[in-house]
């Protein structure tokens, strides 16, 4: 048995004809940047979070440098991010001229430690990017009270998370503004690149949308200089169809999640847990052991794939080795990141392949 760790393929066949008619149509139409059909997806994924304003861009990165930009953040500026994530997080801020300065995350739901920020505060510090990693919401209640004690902005990062929520509240409408990536593998993912920004606040709506499409809101009014990071009219048709269908694909996440919950009994392989009164969407399942890499090969003979969400936190990246931290200075990263492996998952995951991948890792000896 082959057991590949996400099957995109199986997610198009499930809704072919959908997708087909949308893309025939965008052809017909051959308008291919920006025009109604991104607009249509735009009004309706800020439906979809709860929020006011979604302004689509080239991906998810560009989500957060724009953020960013909108909030005036750069040169000098210090923001704070966690020890565990994407390396876009993090390089997004270097990019618009600012300073990363990481936090170490939390044991059990491998999110930024609020107990952990207050000590890196300086006069520096403008914001706070949470990252909802996995599909796990951040400490969200916790880290918007320290920024209001402390005045900062707080850029949530979705890339992971579409739909997450805690006490009901969807992740991206806590903060100031959130960054949504819908790269082909997430949540909701296009065909391609492709990224959105969410906020409640109009004035910031309207500096990101400008920052987007060269500084302008309409043809030629250039009030400021932006960049050119706009949505493909193709991708927003196949994410208008996609969204559609995100509900029941993350109830299937979850529902696959509790599967592998209720089968998994090794005991040396420590489970996902979920944050309280939260709505954990499962962009990746990770478990623990401290054999991790011969679990990995093990499961690899037999036939599965899995991932590792990261094999290196971003403190210990090459890139980042001039700040000469050590495993002191980050613990619970450190740790995490020889520990941790993804499980296959997606919405089509055949509950087959959970019970095959549950039955190989229950009678796994780590130790040998
Ligand atoms: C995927 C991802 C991004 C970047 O999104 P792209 O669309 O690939 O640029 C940012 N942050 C996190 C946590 C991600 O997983």
């Amino acid at each position: 048995m082959q057991i590949p760790f996400v099957d995109l393929k199986a997610q198009y066949l499930s809704i072919k004809e959908e997708i087909d008619q949308a893309i025939a149509q965008i052809l017909q139409n051959t308008s291919f940047v920006g025009g109604s059909t991104v607009n249509q997806f735009e009004k309706e994924f800020a439906q979809y979070i709860g929020i006011q304003h979604c302004i689509s861009c080239a991906n998810g990165t560009d989500a957060i440098e724009i953020l960013l930009q909108a909030m005036g953040i750069g040169a000098g500026d210090e923001v704070i991010v966690p020890a565990i994530s994407w390396i876009a997080t993090s390089e997004a801020v270097s990019t618009v001229g600012g300073t990363p300065v990481f936090v170490d995350i939390e044991p059990e739901f491998y999110t930024l430690d609020p107990t952990k920020i207050e000590e890196k505060i300086t006069p520096n510090t403008k914001a706070i990017i949470p990252v909802h990693l996995y599909g796990q919401p951040a400490n969200m209640p916790a880290i918007m009270e320290i920024a209001q004690k402390h005045n900062l902005k707080v850029l949530e990062d979705c890339a992971q998370a579409h739909g997450a929520a805690i006490a009901g509240k969807t992740v991206g409408t806590w903060g100031d503004c959130g960054s949504f990536s819908f790269y082909p593998g997430k949540n909701l993912g296009a065909y391609g690149d492709a990224g959105g920004m969410v906020t409640n606040d109009a004035t910031l709506a309207e500096k990101a949308r400008r920052i987007a499409n060269h500084g302008q809101l309409s043809k030629h009014d250039h009030q400021i200089e932006g960049r050119n990071s706009r949505m493909d009219t193709l991708q927003a048709a196949i994410l208008s169809v996609k969204l559609r269908y995100l509900d029941p694909w993350t109830q299937a996440r979850i529902n696959h999640a509790q599967q592998y919950n209720q089968l998994l009994t090794h005991p040396e392989v420590t489970l996902p847990k979920v944050r309280p009164n939260s709505r954990h969407v499962y962009h990746l399942y990770v478990v623990r052991n401290s054999e991790r890499d011969n679990l990995k090969n093990s499961l690899k003979a037999q036939g599965i794939a899995t991932g590792i969400h990261y094999p290196k936190a971003l403190p210990f990246l090459a890139c980042y080795q001039h700040y000469s931290f050590t495993e002191v200075d980050f613990p619970v990263a450190a740790r995490c990141q020889e520990e941790i492996l993804s499980l296959p998952m997606y919405a089509e995951l055949p509950p087959e392949h959970i019970h095959y991948i549950t039955s190989a890792l229950n009678t796994q000896n780590v130790n040998s």
